[in-house]
């Protein structure tokens, strides 16, 4: 049974004064109540706000649309909400009006890299494929704040059909990430259809699904939604905590469901200025989740779509926040931090050094601790010679189409079969001078 407190009780009261309990745990009831305006807003947080900081916060809604679930919304301290993670994940900012000169408004170029509808195809194994644009909570740090509440973009019936052809006529697409929006805003039975027919997709290997559902209405993971996605396996999803204070009681049981459903949960961070941008709430994120079945999977970067100037670290700040997690707490525990690259390079992981140094053989290293250490390499590896014929390799991997393995950017200077000796960016204007000379 999902919480209902005393604080809980008087939101659901102000919204409607009849509202029980029955109310506040269906997630639909909480959909049809989600906080659209500051006036709104303010009734229900206790809280209020000065004439002028409202007439700013109404014109930021005009250009990014506000949205918030009254159980989200319930988590807000109102007698302290100015620097309450809660409140500056949910609440618009001014600050969100100031563009700085590298926001854009697609940086990842997930519209340009999208061969059908609704698909992303970046990486060569796996697609984003955007089910729904819709969410129950409009969290301020969006990335595509750029579609926020744009009624148009929800995907009908034949945008979804399209983008399972092209996922069934890609047969290099063995992994399938449900996003959005947030794919749990749809009907158990369209997210049902949706599964059933990757499933019947012989190359799919894994979907997972993308969901903050655990964090801003947990009660949207019922027994009926569970027991339906524990038919889909092998299923992942990856949800989206920023700060332990989310970690309520509701949410530990909308993730107990999950786990118990044998569905593997991982947790996707966005490193925050003022919500989580400091290494002891991060252990503490971490270590919680961790003990809610949930592995920290990313931290990202927050990246540079519009509106999320007043939201960014320096990337120091999340170096000193991996310093402080590895090591120190359990590996299981530790997130890979990324920076999103772009213009649609993708992920890259960055993280402190702890090579320091490295000799013939011998490696210098520094743990968490700060000892310095060496690592003695092996004086007789014979390394294998890779000509991609398996069927002659004293490794036996028995591998017949190793051939048609083709090398791609650093692997190409790696490997024993490719030539390429350097990688050179084109319009290089020493070798454009060369080939003038010749
Ligand atoms: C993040 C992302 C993925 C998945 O990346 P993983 O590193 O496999 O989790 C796939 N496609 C796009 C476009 C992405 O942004």
């Amino acid at each position: 049974m999902q919480v209902f407190n005393a604080h809980q009780r008087e939101v659901a009261r102000r919204i409607s004064a009849g509202a029980d309990q029955g109310n506040w745990t269906d997630w639909r009831w909480h959909i049809r109540h989600s906080v659209r305006d500051v006036d709104t807003f303010e009734r229900l947080a206790g809280i209020r706000l000065d004439a002028a900081h409202k007439a700013r916060v109404a014109a930021t809604v005009e250009r990014f649309p506000m949205a918030v679930t009254p159980y989200y919304l319930s988590l807000i301290d109102g007698a302290d909400y100015a620097g309450d993670p809660v409140f500056r994940q949910a609440f618009p900012s001014p600050r969100e009006l100031d563009i700085g000169p590298h926001d854009m408004a697609d940086p990842l170029h997930e519209d340009r890299d999208s061969p059908a509808p609704g698909i992303t195809h970046r990486y060569p194994d796996r697609v984003l494929f955007h089910v729904s644009n819709l969410c129950s909570m409009y969290c301020r740090h969006c990335t595509r704040k750029r579609k926020v509440g744009d009624a148009e973009g929800v995907p009908s019936r034949r945008d979804l059909e399209a983008g399972l052809a092209y996922i069934r006529n890609t047969p290099a697409v063995r992994d399938v990430l449900l996003s959005g929006g947030d794919p749990l805003m749809l009907s158990d039975e369209r997210l049902d259809w949706i599964l059933g027919e990757l499933g019947r997709i012989g190359h799919v290997e894994v979907v997972r699904i993308g969901t903050r559902m655990p964090v801003v209405l947990p009660c949207r993971v019922t027994d009926d939604l569970t027991a339906m996605l524990r038919t889909h396996h092998p299923l992942w999803l990856n949800t989206h905590f920023n700060h332990p204070r989310e970690l309520t009681r509701s949410s530990r049981q909308a993730l107990a469901r999950l786990a118990d459903a044998g569905i593997p949960l991982g947790n996707q961070s966005v490193l925050l200025a003022g919500v989580n941008d400091c290494p002891r709430i991060m252990r503490e994120l971490v270590r919680k989740l961790v003990r809610a079945r949930v592995r920290p999977y990313y931290l990202y970067q927050c990246d540079l779509s519009e509106g999320l100037t007043h939201f960014r670290t320096p990337v120091g700040k999340g170096m000193e926040i991996m310093e402080s997690l590895r090591g120190h707490t359990s590996g299981l525990a530790v997130p890979t931090y990324v920076i999103d690259a772009p213009g649609g390079g993708g992920k890259i992981p960055v993280m402190p050094n702890y090579i320091l140094s490295w000799g013939v053989n011998k490696i210098v290293l520094r743990n968490y601790e700060g000892v310095i250490t060496t690592y003695d390499e092996p004086d007789a590896y014979q390394a294998t010679e890779c000509d991609r014929r398996c069927d002659a390799c004293n490794l036996s991997l028995k591998t017949d189409d190793a051939e048609e393995w083709t090398a791609v950017g650093i692997e190409k200077l790696i490997t024993d079969w490719d030539d390429t000796r350097s990688l050179t960016p084109r319009g290089n204007e020493r070798l454009e001078r060369r080939r003038h000379d010749h």
